[in-house]
């Protein structure tokens, strides 16, 4: 189900042109051990994960931006004092599964433990409840959303349909869920990862994407 466009005027509070979240997956080791499993060479390469993270919140404080963080469930075990300092930063946490394993290749049972698992981490490491869900690597299946909504999250952020935030509900019993659109081209592992670009040039695109949502009245 999608909502009704109420049109750019009213889409946002009084006073903002457009939205843009910044989301910061944090994914530890398990990205791409899942990803290229006997691949030491991009597995050790993951070992940067928590002196990026904090580089991260030393960044965001220095801007004085609020983020989301979506961590990998088994990554915040593993790093939990990030988890309770991104926290204290006032960030969001969210879901990003328990260790990154496609959703798209489970059952739903299977899909339901493991963001039951997730929760329960991330609310006993942080003392939050998480509200939203990312998928990683956005492989979801019809399931995912439906039990996003059992157990009772606010948003997830899988499918690129539109540039504004729109409403689904594939489980007409319970609430809806706000689906935020993510993008690849939005996401640095395109720029930095799947290609190398100087990080000027990834700028000057995402700045560009930028100007015409704000123009828009978009989100990004
Ligand atoms: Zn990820």
């Amino acid at each position: 189900m999608v909502d009704s466009d109420p049109g750019t005027a009213e889409r946002w509070p009084p006073g903002y042109r457009c939205a843009l979240s910044v989301t910061i997956d944090v994914d530890g080791r398990y990205g791409e051990a899942n990803f290229r499993p006997d691949d030491m060479f991009w597995i050790s390469q993951t070992a940067y994960d928590p002196r990026g993270t904090e580089r991260l919140l030393s960044v965001l404080a220095d801007r004085g931006t609020k983020a989301t963080f979506c961590w990998v469930g088994r990554a915040a075990e593993d790093q939990p004092l990030q988890v309770r300092a991104a926290v204290a930063a006032g960030h969001e946490i969210a879901l990003h599964s328990w260790d990154h394993r496609p959703y798209n290749r489970m059952t739903p049972d299977e899909q339901r433990a493991d963001m039951q698992r997730s929760l329960q981490a991330l609310r006993r490491i942080s003392g939050m409840t998480p509200v939203g869900h990312k998928t990683a690597s956005w492989r979801y299946d019809d399931a995912t959303h439906r039990l996003a909504q059992e157990l009772g999250l606010l948003w997830v952020m899988d499918e690129p349909a539109g540039d504004v935030p729109y409403l689904i509900q594939p489980d007409t019993a319970l609430p809806s869920l706000v689906q935020f659109p993510p993008s690849r081209w939005f996401d640095d592992y395109t720029f930095f990862v799947d290609t190398v670009l100087p990080p000027q040039q990834a700028f000057e695109i995402w700045r560009d994407d930028l100007d015409v949502l704000r123009d828009e009245g978009g989100m990004m």
